[in-house]
């Protein structure tokens, strides 16, 4: 039988690239999965596509960066399929560029919502559904940017290492209670959101990757699916990297 049938999941950011690729490859392995994104009809298409192949799906709007829109995600799963096991914590943007002084204090207040006070408020309404369920999964999308620096995406940069330790911390807190946190750690991935760059630093990403590619969302999705499975059942407050090589140099 499929590995994740009878579980359901909660997806962040899952109407493009890599949150995407997560939500179909769950729904492929029979889970019912929550598609929540900023944008309700992209959300709803990618609910269908899940649908559509034979899985169970519902798509669903919502801001990350909004305690209260994180809760209803988690409640609309629990209300539709019963019980929330796991939990995909991807939404992200990126941004803002700069050298640390020319970035707004606005810009810096925005990207933390959304890329690091948005993982709180995830695993805070998260863990309790999952406490119910007697036990849960989540994975938490990083950034090789929440491992290493860079001078120019500072607010990334602070907001992806702040999910590299609220992931550990609350997986301490909750180790003997049966629910694993692990975060990953993708090196520069081929998704719409690299399309905000112009083309040359594009291009330059590319060399910074010794196997001379792009990462893709499936490759990502894979490592997810592994984390969010029993088979790995002894992994928790662990950082993942899926980058190529990037961090080895
Ligand atoms: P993407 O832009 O292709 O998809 C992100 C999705 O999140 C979009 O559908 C967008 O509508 C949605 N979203 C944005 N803000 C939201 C909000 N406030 N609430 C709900 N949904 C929101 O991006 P992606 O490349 O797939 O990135 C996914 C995650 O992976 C992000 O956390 C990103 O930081 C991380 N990441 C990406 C890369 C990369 O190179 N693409 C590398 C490392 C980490």
């Amino acid at each position: 039988s499929k590995q994740f049938q009878g579980k359901t999941a909660i997806v962040t950011g899952a109407a493009s690239g890599i949150g995407k690729a997560i939500a179909l490859a769950l729904g492929a392995e029979g889970a019912n999965v929550v598609v929540n994104d900023l944008r309700l009809a992209a959300a709803k298409a990618v609910a269908d596509e899940i649908v559509a192949a034979g899985g169970s799906a519902l798509g669903i709007a919502g801001d990350v960066g909004k305690p209260e829109d994180v809760k209803a995600a988690v409640d609309a799963a629990v209300e539709r399929f019963g019980a929330l096991h796991l939990a995909v914590n991807n939404a992200g943007i990126g941004g803002p560029l700069g050298l640390l002084a020319d970035v707004s204090i606005a810009d810096y207040l925005k990207l933390m919502d959304v890329n690091l006070h948005s993982v709180f408020y995830g695993m805070h309404y998260q863990i309790p559904a999952m406490l119910k369920a007697g036990g849960g999964s989540i994975v938490n999308v990083a950034s090789i940017l929440g491992v290493v620096g860079t001078p120019a995406a500072v607010p990334y940069v602070a907001a992806k290492h702040g999910v590299t330790g609220m992931t550990k911390a609350a997986a301490l807190g909750y180790a003997d209670k049966g629910i694993r946190v692990n975060s990953v750690h993708p090196g520069y991935i081929d998704t719409p959101l690299l399309e905000a760059l112009p083309k040359e630093a594009y291009d330059g990403l590319v060399t910074l990757h010794p196997v001379g590619r792009l990462g893709t969302s499936e490759e990502v999705a894979a490592l997810v699916l592994f984390l969010l499975s029993d088979k790995a059942s002894f992994i928790t407050g662990s950082q993942h990297l899926v980058d190529g090589g990037y961090t080895a140099q």
